[in-house]
């Protein structure tokens, strides 16, 4: 969401201030860090990055000087308290205003000073934001955000706002816009995409499965991916989608966060262990094969060595193709901020190496089990290392990297898959290019 974002950035002040991507902060009149909240790494990452960028302030002259924002979700929480630690910026905003951006930077070119403004706005800024976004093969969407389920451990209900979906037209003209400019992949974009109620223009409300069918009737769209899911808002129609719906690809990232009930329930997850394992049952019944994926916290206050190996149970059983994986940062004004209980940070990093291990070596064991197999691939460009050689995705989302002429780059081919890597697999063409 924060790439998109930072996108939409750029496409606004391009037309606002014909202002363009420059390479480096050295090159910039604005730089602008779009920044994430999500846990106290991230969020000191930005005033380390403020200390670097800082040194640029002192090339300023009567007639240049360099423009400083802090946006997203720390600029979101910070608000004006920024200026305490970072002076030299000179706007602040959270990721539901940058709209304003345009405004904002012509009041700061006018003379003003450290401006900011987090006020969550009564209108949309997909009402202002240019039509047509930039575009890759694969483009992201989004059509619900903010979240209202407070889980015990998150900010983002705080960050993002409250839970708000984007009418279902809005979001066909922006997948047409995009497959106009030859997007082939749509992935839509929600901090809790599986709660998505939005309606059409009759008023009907469409939940992410019906929404699923509408975008794959899109002409030109091949293929159709959502992130992120919440277990407690899953349906049987959006396991249904997998089986009806060829365009949408079989993946699906649904976060469990701990395999202990105990845990889960502190955590307010709002759904125990063997529900979870009933959708994932569901799923593989609708769509064999099917990827999946999770996000894992360790060291949650009260997690003890015994909900820790539930943990690991649970990722043995459900063999996960890929997963993010945290130890539990507390964040201000969160539920779980203030537990007792508190896991010893150098236990939760133990209890993060051992569950890192035990998710690459599933995650290496499914790569391999792919070994042998054709998989329609979307080329998505060049590879970083390899002469000749291209780089795409699976419809599992799995990395794959293969020896091709670069005219193939944006089209969808068939590769069989000859390796397996811990984080990607290596293929030849295998004939056939559907176009
Ligand atoms: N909406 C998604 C994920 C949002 S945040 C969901 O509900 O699953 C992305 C991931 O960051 C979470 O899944 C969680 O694993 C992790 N995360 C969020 N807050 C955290 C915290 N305070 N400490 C550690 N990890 C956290
Ligand atoms: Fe955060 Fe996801 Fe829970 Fe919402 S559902 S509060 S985004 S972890």
């Amino acid at each position: 969401m924060n790439a998109y974002d930072a996108g939409r950035m750029a496409d606004l002040l391009k037309n606002s201030h014909m202002l363009k991507m420059v390479e480096s902060p050295e090159e910039a009149d604005l730089i602008i860090l779009n920044t994430c909240h999500i846990r106290e790494k991230a969020d000191e990452k930005i005033f380390s990055e403020l200390g670097r960028l800082k040194k640029l302030t002192g090339r300023h002259t009567p007639n240049r000087r360099t423009i400083f924002a802090v946006g997203g979700c720390v600029g979101q929480a910070q608000g004006a308290e920024l200026f305490k630690r970072a002076p030299f910026v000179d706007m602040v905003f959270g990721p539901q205003n940058y709209h304003h951006l345009p405004n904002m930077l012509d009041q700061v070119l006018d003379g003003k000073r450290q401006l900011h403004d987090i006020e969550i706005p009564r209108e949309s800024k997909f009402d202002v934001l240019p039509s047509a976004p930039t575009s890759g093969y694969s483009a992201a969407v989004p059509v619900q955000e903010g979240c209202d389920r407070f889980c015990t451990y998150c900010v983002v209900p705080f960050t993002r706002g409250r839970e708000w979906s984007r009418p279902v037209g809005d979001i066909l003209q922006e997948v047409e816009n995009l497959t106009n400019k030859g997007a082939l992949e749509i992935e839509l974009l929600g901090q809790n995409v599986n709660a998505y109620r939005g309606c059409d223009q009759a008023g009907v409300e469409h939940d992410l499965a019906l929404l699923i069918r509408q975008v794959s009737l899109v002409p030109g769209v091949e293929r159709i991916r959502f992130i992120t899911s919440h277990p407690a808002d899953m349906s049987d129609d959006l396991v249904d989608a997998f089986a009806e719906v060829p365009e949408l690809n079989p993946y699906m990232h649904l976060p469990i966060q701990s395999g202990s009930d105990k845990i889960l329930a502190a955590m307010e997850r709002g759904h125990s262990v063997a529900e979870y394992l009933s959708w994932i049952d569901k799923l593989r019944q609708a769509s064999p094969g099917i990827a999946l994926a999770s996000d894992f916290i360790v060291g949650f206050p009260g997690e003890t060595e015994d909900d820790f190996q539930q943990t690991l149970d649970l990722l043995a059983k459900v063999r996960y193709d890929h997963a993010y994986s945290f130890v539990f940062s507390p964040r201000p004004g969160t539920a779980a901020a203030d537990m007792k209980d508190i896991v010893p940070q150098d236990v939760g990093e133990k209890r993060l190496l051992r569950l890192q291990e035990l998710i690459n070596r599933i995650q290496f064991e499914q790569n391999q089990a792919n070994v042998g197999r054709v998989e329609s691939v979307l080329v998505e460009g060049v590879a970083k290392k390899g002469q000749g050689m291209l780089a795409g995705r699976t419809a599992g989302f799995r990395r794959i990297n293969f020896p091709a002429p670069a005219e193939l780059i944006g089209s969808l081919v068939d590769v069989l898959v000859t390796e397996a890597r811990p984080n990607s697999l290596m293929g030849k063409l295998a004939g056939m290019i559907h176009e």
